[in-house]
């Protein structure tokens, strides 16, 4: 199986036409990861797989409500890639999980 997924950050291609596997955005540095079917199971694989905690589907409602912003503020970032038929969504995280999680939902940042 082979998928097409963009960097929602900065436009860098980061699986082109290959399996998407989580790791880091040669573009931006955000560390991306996911693959869940809907929204809040692509959040809730991504905060397993950084191990951050947070509620995923308050996150992923969030994640559509809000923009980004600029860099280099910490930020996270949904998007689903490419392919025949379906597609996965991705989480991407400019300036650390922790903190860009904590960015999104209104916490203070890790201190
Ligand atoms: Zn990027």
């Amino acid at each position: 199986m082979s998928a097409t997924l963009v960097c929602p950050l900065d436009g860098t291609v980061v699986a082109d036409e290959a399996e998407p596997a989580p790791g880091t955005c040669a573009g931006c540095g955000a560390v991306f990861a996911g693959g869940g079917t809907s929204p809040p199971e692509a959040v809730a694989r991504a905060l397993a797989a950084w191990g951050v905690e947070g509620d995923p589907d308050i996150i992923a409602r969030r994640l559509f409500e809000t923009d980004p912003g600029d860099p280099p503020a910490p930020a996270l970032a949904i998007t689903s890639d490419r392919r025949d038929g379906f597609y996965l969504w991705w989480v991407f995280a400019r300036g650390g999980p922790d903190a860009a999680v904590a960015h999104l939902t209104g916490a203070a940042p890790p201190a």
